[in-house]
């Protein structure tokens, strides 16, 4: 699919079309199916009621809260990477808000084009709008 975008793979990794342009459609043949219903693929998003919350997510949840409990009075980074505003509840508030409300915690925030921080939390925030790629490549 990243091929029939335009983009290649040199040396494992990814690059950009030479011409720039990303084609933003896959072609029907690529698309995975439901081995079960035949319905094609799609992300779990909490766009609809589709989303899946299963056994396991559960167990993922409550090792990620019984983490943050366990590690609230340590110094802790909240490190965002490419989280826009769909749905801001889910990783971008609770982020802002422990952060706020932890003493040694700090926010980290890399968006091309939303990086932003609240002003109760600047102090303990480093935010870059730029391409993540990019910025991993620089450290
Ligand atoms: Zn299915």
């Amino acid at each position: 699919m990243v091929l029939s975008q335009g983009f290649q793979i040199k040396d494992g990794e990814l690059q950009k079309p030479e011409n720039g342009e990303i084609k933003l459609t896959v072609p029907t043949g690529l698309i995975p199916y439901c081995p079960h219903c035949g319905k094609p693929m799609s992300m779990n998003l909490r766009s609809d009621q589709t989303f899946v919350e299963d056994d396991g997510w559960h167990q993922a949840a409550e090792r990620y809260e019984k983490f943050i409990q366990d590690h609230k009075k340590q110094k802790i980074v909240f490190l965002e990477l490419g989280v826009g505003y769909n749905t801001p509840g889910i990783i971008k508030y609770p982020f802002w808000q422990m952060t706020n409300s932890f003493q040694h915690a700090f926010y980290v925030c890399l968006n091309q084009r939303e990086a932003y921080v609240p002003e109760e939390i600047r102090r303990k925030s480093v935010c870059m709008n730029e391409d993540i790629g990019e910025v991993l490549k620089e450290l």
